[in-house]
């Protein structure tokens, strides 16, 4: 499990090297990294913490590094115990449901999912 674990780390660091080495940001950089998280047959671990709907975070597959709480504040909060943020309120307005989703787009590895 080390070694899996070690492996899908490796392949994240590459992808997230690759990522920021094109500037950081391209929807193509995020849909590769969510395609070799998928190609790995990595299961998606939704933080128990997320509030119910529509966007939740991987904890497992997230950096901890709080970008989404600073792009959406009213909707990620940190879980320090876990190292993983998570959604604590789902969006509910349209300036809620655009940094929601600017946090989804930005996310460097993909843990923000939005399809709960
Ligand atoms: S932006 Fe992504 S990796 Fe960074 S803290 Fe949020 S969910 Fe985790």
């Amino acid at each position: 499990m080390k070694r899996l674990y070690n492996t899908i780390t490796d392949r994240l660091q590459e992808s997230i090297a690759v990522y920021a080495s094109n500037g950081g940001g391209s929807h193509q950089d995020r849909a590769g990294v969510e395609r070799l998280v998928d190609s790995m047959n990595v299961s998606v671990k939704k933080h128990p913490l997320n509030a119910e709907g529509r966007y939740y975070v991987d904890c497992d597959t997230c950096l901890d590094h709080e970008w989404c709480v600073y792009v959406a504040p009213n909707n990620f909060r940190m879980a320090e115990e876990v190292g993983s943020a998570y959604v604590f309120k789902q969006p509910t307005t349209p300036e809620e449901e655009a940094q929601c989703k600017r946090a989804l787009d930005e996310c460097p590895v993909g843990a923000i999912r939005d399809d709960g």
